[in-house]
Order: structure tokens, then C-alpha cells, then sequence
């Protein structure tokens, strides 16, 4: 890896693609297979995914999206109304189908960071 590889991979343009799920390198080809399962390698440009292995960080990036949006609105909720119980549910199912919408982008997005600083695993 030389420096002239480095400056190719633009950190932010890498994050984004890696949101909408776009290969980071080209942004043409799929990055995730399934849910968020990476394609070992991008099938436009050829660029090999799998040495930037993310972990926990989406799931805990996805966690914190989540408990800073859902708590103070809880609190809020339960300061301000009588916090009935549907109103427990409707904050947990709101919770739970936000960050299953979430987690595939964060994990796109953590995949584009690790890819645009080439930190391997
Ligand atoms: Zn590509």
C-alpha cells in the first residue's frame, strides 16, 4: 500500500457510498450481500472487502443513534403525559424498526471508514 493508494480514498465520499450501500472504491457495485453480510469483493471494480472486518462498530453505532434519540423522547414522553402503556410500545416498535433500518448503513458506512483509512483486520 503506498501513499499514492492513500490519497485515492477519500474519506467522506467513501462513508457515503458505504450508506447507500455502494461499493466504497467505485460506488458502482453492491457492498452487502445480504442484510449486512459484505460481498467479499466488489463485482464492478474488484475491490476485495474482506480485509476490513467491522466488528461490533455498526451495531454499536446503530445503539447509539438509538439511545440518543429514543431516550430523551421517552423522558420527555413520560414527563409530559401520563405515559400510557401503548405509548411504552409504540416507542419500543419505533426503536426496534429504526435500527433495523439503520444497522445495514452503519454497517455500509463503518466498512467505507475502515476502507478509505485501510485499516485491515
Ligand atoms: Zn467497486
Amino acid at each position: 500500500m503506498g501513499d499514492g493508494e492513500r490519497s485515492g480514498r477519500a474519506l467522506g465520499r467513501a462513508v457515503a457510498r458505504g450508506l447507500r450501500g455502494r461499493c466504497p472504491n467505485c460506488g458502482q457495485g453492491r457492498l452487502l450481500a445480504g442484510y449486512i453480510r459484505p460481498e467479499p469483493q466488489c463485482a464492478a471494480c474488484g475491490e476485495d472487502f474482506r480485509p476490513y472486518g467491522t466488528a461490533d462498530f455498526a451495531p454499536y453505532l446503530v445503539t447509539f443513534a438509538i439511545g440518543l434519540t429514543f431516550i430523551p423522547l421517552a423522558l420527555v414522553i413520560s414527563l409530559t403525559t401520563d405515559f400510557a402503556g401503548w405509548i411504552v410500545w409504540a416507542l419500543m416498535a419505533g426503536a426496534a424498526l429504526t435500527a433495523a433500518f439503520l444497522l445495514p448503513r452503519a454497517k455500509g458506512a463503518a466498512i467505507g471508514l475502515l476502507w478509505a483509512l485501510d485499516v485491515r483486520s
